[in-house]
């Protein structure tokens, strides 16, 4: 059985590098896993930001927060492992509540989800009782529980859009909020939170970059400043690069984003060049394939991912309420399941 491991792994992680010895030293974990998976009834899902190893070491299906829960959700597993961090692990548990969320390394936060909480969302409406609150997908279950309705970084704008609100509350991305205000009438109101990793970025390191480089095209997630969104060409979630990058004809990209991604995309487009800059997010970095299996073998009560049933019930509304609302703004809104990548219109 090691052969074939060891042909799989190196079908996959020979583009970005990895020697036949490396794969070979590293089959025996990745077939380990992958049978006490199977055992468990597990599926393992792998954020676009994880390491290869565990992106296509042992993940069944690979993207964004969102689009995984939901493909978890159409799956017969009665486990779902979620290799990412604790935020996704609750999405996962709020939309499939009679599953069990495991997350390898519960300890893993990120610094968005955890600049707010439901009693600093209680606060807000307080100022601004007539807006609508709308919070993107990177957020605790407990702050989706207190906002209208959920977005991705895909479908802030048709959600912000879509409601009847002219005024509304976006939280918690400040950046996300101001790139939001450039393309709407309505008034968006921003809160404080900010992705560590996208709001590194710099403007003059991609203009850099795009003077050495003219035909390559430059994909921003988001997440980072006016500055650097306005000179991408595309400018979106993880979901939005992957396909701008399967259909374009260009050779040459940069991805304004968390290294992962560029890891993910050489390994599945192997005739593609990716270059410039991207930044670890020292949060995703926390799963490992130990982790993974420890996990599997013997779960800690932290790892399970609990959320309770009125939270997961409010905050379940929300984001139902975003596929109503991108359901009416456009037909390709919708989740779909059954592939290694996540929905369309997922972050
Ligand atoms: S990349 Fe940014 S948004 Fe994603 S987990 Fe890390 S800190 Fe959070």
């Amino acid at each position: 059985m090691l052969g074939p491991e060891t042909e799989r792994l190196v079908g996959h992680l020979s583009p970005l590098g990895w020697s036949r010895r490396e794969c070979e030293r590293l089959a025996p974990l990745t077939l380990r896993i992958r049978a006490l998976a199977r055992e468990r009834q597990a599926v393992i899902l792998g954020h676009s930001y994880m390491t290869p190893e565990v992106q296509f070491g042992v993940a069944d299906h690979r993207g964004d927060s969102l689009g995984l829960s939901t493909i978890a959700r159409d799956t017969d597993a009665r486990v779902i492992v979620f290799c990412g961090v604790r935020f996704m692990g609750e999405t996962a548990k709020v939309i499939s509540p009679d599953r069990t969320v495991l997350l390898p390394a519960p300890e893993a936060g990120c610094s968005l989800s955890e600049s707010i909480t439901g009693d600093d969302v209680r606060r807000l409406r307080e100022q601004h009782p007539q807006a609508a609150f709308v919070c993107y997908v990177n957020t605790s279950a407990e702050v989706k529980a207190e906002c209208d309705v959920v977005c991705t970084s895909a479908n802030a704008l048709a959600v912000v859009e879509g409601v009847p609100q002219e005024e509304v509350v976006f939280l918690p991305d400040r950046f996300m909020a101001r790139n939001l205000q450039a393309l709407t009438r309505k008034r968006v109101i921003g809160y404080s939170g900010r992705c560590i990793v996208h709001e590194t970025f710099d403007p003059r390191t991609l203009l850099d970059w795009k003077a050495r480089h003219p035909s390559m095209k430059v994909l921003v997630h988001t997440e980072s400043p006016e500055e650097v969104v306005r000179l991408a060409d595309l400018a979106g979630g993880t979901g939005d690069m992957v396909r701008y990058v399967r259909d374009s004809d260009a050779q040459e990209f940069m991805l304004v984003t968390e290294c992962g991604l560029a890891d993910r995309l050489r390994a599945e487009f192997p005739g593609k060049r990716f270059l410039g800059t991207c930044v670890l997010c020292p949060h995703m970095k926390r799963v490992n394939l130990r982790n993974v299996l420890q996990v599997l073998e013997s779960p800690r009560p932290d790892q399970v991912v609990e959320v309770p049933e009125e939270v997961a019930t409010r905050a379940r509304r929300a984001i139902d309420r975003m596929f109503e609302i991108t359901a009416r703004k456009t037909d390709v809104a919708r989740p779909h399941s059954g592939s290694g990548e996540a929905s369309p219109r997922c972050e």
